[in-house]
Formats: C-alpha cells, structure tokens, sequence
C-alpha cells in the first residue's frame, strides 16, 4: 500500500473523519440500505426507508420497533480498528472530530470523544410525552413491543433523525465547521449520495481530501487520494502497523 495516508496523517494535527455505514459492517453491523429485500409484516411489505421514517413510526410503531430490533438495535457491536484507530489519532492530537451518519455509538464505545452524530443516536431514547430518558437496553427489550414511559405512560421513541424529519441543525452547523477549519479530511466508509454528506465534504477547503471506500463516490474526482479498500485495513495500516510493513 503505498505510504500517502500515513505521512500525511503524521504531519496533521487538525484531522476530521466523515464516516458512514461502511465504518461499521465491519463491527457485523450491516448497511440497512443495501439490504434490497422487502420487510414483511402483518401489515404488508416496506421497504427500510419507509419503516424508519416519521409518519411510519407514528403508525405502527410495533413493527417500527420490530425491526430496529432485527435490523438497527445491536446490543452486543464492538468497536473495530476504524474506531480504535480514530480514538487514537483524537488522544495524540492530531484529530478533532469524528463526524458519523452512523447511530451505533461504536465511536464513542471505541474511546472517542468528540463525536457529532448527524443521525442521533440509538444509545438514547426519550418519551415523546414528557421527554423523560431511556437506555437502548430499555427500548432493545423483545418482550416490551413498543416502549412506554414509566413516568407518565407516553411512548418511547429513540433519538435518531427518521426519514422526513430534519437533521438537528447545531450538529450540522459543528461538522461544517470542524471540516472546513480542517487540514486534512478522511472521509470514508460511505458511498456519498445520501443527504447531507456529498454537501459537508464539499465544505473542505485547505489541506488534503482522502477518501477509502470499496467502491467509487460521486468525489473522487475531487479527492487528493482515493483508497478502494477496507476502511478498517486501511487505516489500521495508516495509524498502528504501518511502520513495519513500508518497503520504502
Ligand atoms: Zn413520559
């Protein structure tokens, strides 16, 4: 692999990630998007987008609930080098922000502090009613079908940004900042198509655009570097093993 990625991350100190899905199929957490199939239920069949969006929810939160449990809920993801790798360029200082679509939480479970969430997260939950908090435990529970406040019997709902609802605006605002402050941007684990992301990355304006993602984005004219590989493999060389594997 040739050394680019690595020096250039050893010269930063004002690193930012945008990362996306593919951040985390290698934590066994699959891309809901790319599940194509249909989702059956008593009700009829929908698709993903359908399920997790505002009015679904507000429908059927039962089978809302169903499948983030199948698809979204999982309890058990452990962080994977991409997360340990970014945790560490945080400590060192070379790293400012982790910006993520992702709602898994592995970032912040990987050692990440300063994590902006562009889609929530299913690590917190509230009660629609009184707002009342709630651990992804509490809501992930199979036998409780759709979640109920204990406090006042209101329901449940995670903090995540269903389709049509509108990102939470200071997040976005802080990821648009952080990038375009930026003197090295790695974007990667995302395909670049789905709102905001293609529009974030275009608020990078110095330094170097580094992107990894198995398959070709709409920027990669764009980018300073383009790595169709493994994000985990990728910077895993770039920040712990790279040193011993450099042929020169
Ligand atoms: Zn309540």
């Amino acid at each position: 692999m040739d050394n680019r990625l690595m020096e250039w991350i050893e010269a930063s100190n004002n690193i930012v990630f945008f990362g996306g899905a593919g951040t985390s199929t290698e934590s066994e957490i699959p891309d809901f998007r790319s599940q194509k199939g249909l989702y059956s239920c008593k009700y009829g069949d929908y698709s993903p987008e359908t399920i997790l969006s505002h009015s679904f929810f507000i429908r059927h939160p039962d089978v809302f609930y169903k499948f983030c449990r199948e698809k979204i809920f999982f309890i058990d993801a452990k962080p994977n080098k991409t997360h340990l790798a970014l945790a560490k360029l945080e400590k060192e200082g070379r790293l400012s922000a982790v910006i993520t679509q992702n709602i898994d939480g592995l970032h912040q479970l990987g050692g990440s502090i300063n994590v902006l969430e562009l889609h929530g997260t299913i690590h917190k939950n509230y009660c629609m009613n009184c707002g009342k908090s709630y651990d992804l435990a509490y809501v992930a529970e199979p036998g409780n079908a759709v979640p109920i406040c204990k406090a006042c019997g209101g329901i449940v709902r995670p903090d995540i940004v269903l389709y049509e609802e509108a990102l939470d605006m200071k997040v976005f605002q802080a990821a648009a900042e952080h990038i375009r402050d930026a003197d090295l941007l790695i974007v990667g684990g995302t395909s670049l198509v789905v709102y905001p992301a293609a529009g974030l990355v275009s608020e990078f304006i110095g330094g170097k655009l580094v992107l990894i993602n198995k398959q070709a984005t709409p920027c990669d004219e764009k980018a300073d570097l383009v790595i169709h590989e493994s994000i985990g493999y990728t910077l895993e060389h770039a920040v712990f093993g790279g040193k011993e594997n450099e042929t020169g």
